[in-house]
């Protein structure tokens, strides 16, 4: 017998389930709504014309090597990804408090931090607090490390919208010194952020009860298509003087899935503790990966540091961004025309890729099996499947089975 005939079987991923089930479907119609990939009007996927440029200037580049990274990432990035999510003039990077560790994308970056945080958070046995819903991996990541989690509100059915009170309630009432995992911008998967006076609030309970933010930002310059705006929850925690982790991804907003380019931004009190923390994240990342891949880093490295790449790269943004907001619209008005029982401003409303639309599991089932388009079963789609081809096909499925 095996020595492993007792493990048993574990479940597939229900994202990557789902792409596999829509490329096996034969139906010309079938779209898919499920992973959180950007697309193009045609529904391909879209390597950044600036990327291109980056890559172009790699490739040619003679003086580049395949030599190991030092352990903690290439410094050109890491100090790059820090001035991009935190500010160039935010004072955490002036006062020498701000630090960094270059990760495995947006998931590894969560990971390491959570890594950390399970050996040398200083509240033993601290929960890590997590909204309901959320990504599915921060409970798988959280767990995974031995932190228990917990969850929090965060969207209320009834107005498809913020449950503020929720969320406020639950921070408050949580043991103090506890772990809360943020996510900064696009909330995946409802779409729904706090508005600059709500993230005053939620800061203020969280300073009161001296609880940790860990943010989760995986889309920044995504959401609104501005950089600044879609830190300004970020910024905003740190000039309250707010000890913080902030995961960066580079997987969406430079069409980076696969190269996994991501950091991890840390600020601490002070420098002091700032070079404790990345000098044990070293230690561990060691163990781990022993060092981070380079190419997607350099790539992010050499348009970030760039004047006119960095230029060209905004533009891009702009370009993901505004094709779903316009999908949004499209998307809410033909909803509209066609009289689709119930309200649908909070399609409109939501920001990012995702939309939570509010549908039930029956009905996404539904429009699986009679309409081969592909979501998931809390009723989240994708808003980048969505174009001017299939979206009235879409909205006439949903149509359809809301009635
Ligand atoms: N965090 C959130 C909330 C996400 O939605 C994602 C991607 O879907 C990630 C993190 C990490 O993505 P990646 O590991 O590709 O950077």
């Amino acid at each position: 017998a095996s020595v492993f005939s007792n493990v048993p079987g574990a479940p597939e991923d229900v994202v990557f389930a789902l792409t596999s089930s829509y490329k096996a479907d034969k139906d010309p119609k079938k779209v898919n709504l499920g992973v959180g990939a950007y697309r193009t009007e045609e529904g391909k996927p879209w390597v950044l014309p600036v990327v291109k440029k980056a890559d172009y200037i790699l490739v040619n580049d003679d003086n580049l090597d395949h030599e190991y990274l030092p352990i903690l990432g290439l410094e050109s990035f890491r100090e790059a990804s820090v001035k991009l999510i935190l500010g160039a003039n935010s004072r955490a990077i002036a006062e020498g408090r701000a630090g960094s560790a270059q990760c495995i994308s947006g998931t590894g970056a969560v990971f390491t931090g959570a890594q950390f945080l399970s050996r040398h958070y200083s509240v033993k046995g601290a929960s890590c607090y997590i909204s309901r819903p959320t990504w599915v991996n921060h409970r798988a990541i959280f767990e995974g490390v031995g932190i228990p989690v917990k969850e929090y509100p965060y969207w209320n059915p009834e107005t498809k919208g913020l449950d503020l009170t929720g969320m406020l309630a639950a921070m408050d009432s949580a043991p103090s010194g506890s772990i809360f995992l943020i996510h900064p911008c696009a909330h995946n998967p409802t779409g729904v952020d706090p508005t600059p006076d709500q993230w005053r609030q939620i800061a203020d309970v969280m300073e009161r009860r001296g609880h940790f933010t860990f943010f989760d930002c995986a889309y920044q310059g995504f959401a609104s298509g501005s950089l600044d705006k879609d830190a300004f929850s970020v910024r905003y925690f740190v000039e309250r003087g707010l000890e913080m982790f902030v995961a960066q991804s580079f997987s969406k907003n430079f069409g980076l899935y696969s190269e996994r380019a991501g950091n991890l931004t840390i600020v601490a009190k002070s420098p002091t503790v700032k070079n404790r923390i990345e000098s044990q994240i070293a230690k561990a990342q060691r163990a781990v990966i022993s060092n981070p891949p380079a190419y997607g880093s350099r790539l992010v490295s050499l348009v970030l540091n760039d004047e006119k790449l960095y230029g060209e790269w905004e533009k891009n943004l702009s370009t993901m961004a505004n094709r779903i907001i316009d999908m949004r619209q499209v998307l809410f008005d033909e909803l509209t025309r066609l009289g689709t029982p119930g309200k649908w401003n909070h399609i409109v409303d939501q920001i990012g890729m995702f939309s939570f639309t509010g549908l039930k599991q029956p009905q996404v089932k539904v429009l699986k099996e009679k309409y081969h388009v592909y979501l998931t079963d809390n009723g989240r789609i994708s808003m980048a499947g969505l174009n001017s081809k299939n979206v009235k096909y879409f909205a006439a499925a949903v149509d359809d089975v809301v009635r």
